[in-house]
């Protein structure tokens, strides 16, 4: 818009109702939130600077589409949008991605979220698992220093499953005991310590290999692994030549032994376990997505800003906060 046809525009605007200009200002900011989406965007395919279909970097800018710039390749001719490649392609309702970002910063129900974007809860379901396909991925690497390893534990859910289920739901009678009996899901948690680096990984069981192939990609090679008396660390340990300090808590006591503690994990596990509970329990098949969740939030210390939450919920790779946002 012109300058002239700007300022016309802005003294119009003295002229509207009260429920008008309760209408303008939602529209002004489903507008701003759909700049700043598009903005994010733009700048995470300038980082990338090719083709997603190809990777070729001979890209040109395409006309637009429903207000979007479009690309094209000049290598295999494919277009593309700066969205393409992420989770959030194809997507309808754009404008409110940026406010799901938000529930999803403070932790709220699907039924909170659904509520505040005018959408049904099958879709801020829906939209809830595309912002975690990435953040599910993101995890530290070759942690080094002090670095403590917990198991923990989370009921097997078949949530939301109505299918191939191999036993009853308890809704129709199926066999609930309390307590001990039921199904778990071992997770490895590992936390550097002194750091809010956190790294997790949804293990098949607690096996010691179960062990060894969930931490090999989270220790470096000058770490120190710190774990309780469990002795399959000592297996895991001599596996990925890494130098181990263990503590016996029924002998040691639960404070550990010296440095030999997992203090840092247990309050990550603990922390953790909080947050879950206001899912009422999670679907055993979404719980890495959900442990991505916690690991961002618990990088941002729980105060992410709507604009955060959606910079890392476009990237695979784990970027570190500060650097890079
Ligand atoms: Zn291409």
């Amino acid at each position: 818009m012109d300058i002239t046809a700007y300022k016309v525009f802005v003294s119009q605007l003295e002229n509207l109702a009260d429920d008008q200009v309760v209408d303008v200002s939602e529209k002004l900011r489903l507008r701003h939130n759909s700049s700043t989406v598009q903005k994010l965007a733009a700048e995470r395919f300038s980082e990338a600077g090719c083709c997603p279909h190809c990777r070729s970097s001979r890209v040109a800018k395409h006309g637009l589409a429903r207000g979007s710039q479009r690309f094209r390749c000049g290598e295999c001719r494919k277009t593309f949008s700066a969205l393409t490649g992420t989770p959030f392609h194809r997507m309808r309702n754009k404008d409110k991605l940026l406010e799901n970002a938000a529930c999803m910063s403070d932790g709220l129900s699907l039924k909170k979220t659904a509520a505040r974007l005018g959408i049904t809860v099958t879709r801020a379901f829906t939209w809830r698992h595309k912002f975690l396909s990435f953040l599910n991925r993101q995890k530290p690497q070759a942690l080094t220093g002090m670095v403590e390893a917990d198991e923990t534990m989370f009921p097997q859910s078949f949530k939301g499953q109505r299918s191939d289920m191999p036993r009853m739901s308890k809704r129709h009678g199926g066999p609930c005991k309390d307590g001990t009996g039921l199904e778990k899901v071992a997770v490895m948690v590992v936390v550097q310590r002194g750091t809010r680096k956190a790294y997790d990984h949804v293990m098949a069981d607690g096996s010691t290999p179960s062990l060894t192939e969930a931490l090999r990609p989270a220790l470096g090679t000058d770490a120190v692994l710190v774990t309780d008396g469990n002795a399959g660390y000592l297996t895991v340990a001599a596996e990925l030549k890494v130098k181990h300090e263990r503590f016996v808590s029924s002998y040691h006591g639960k404070g550990g032994k010296g440095p030999a503690h997992v203090q840092s994990v247990n309050r990550y596990d603990s922390t953790l376990k909080t947050w879950m509970a206001r899912f009422r329990g999670v679907a055993s098949k979404y719980l890495a997505n959900y442990l991505g969740w916690r690991r961002l939030l618990d990088r941002f210390e729980d105060a992410l800003t709507p604009q955060q939450f959606m910079f890392h919920a476009m990237r695979v790779n784990y970027l570190t906060p500060g650097t890079n946002t």
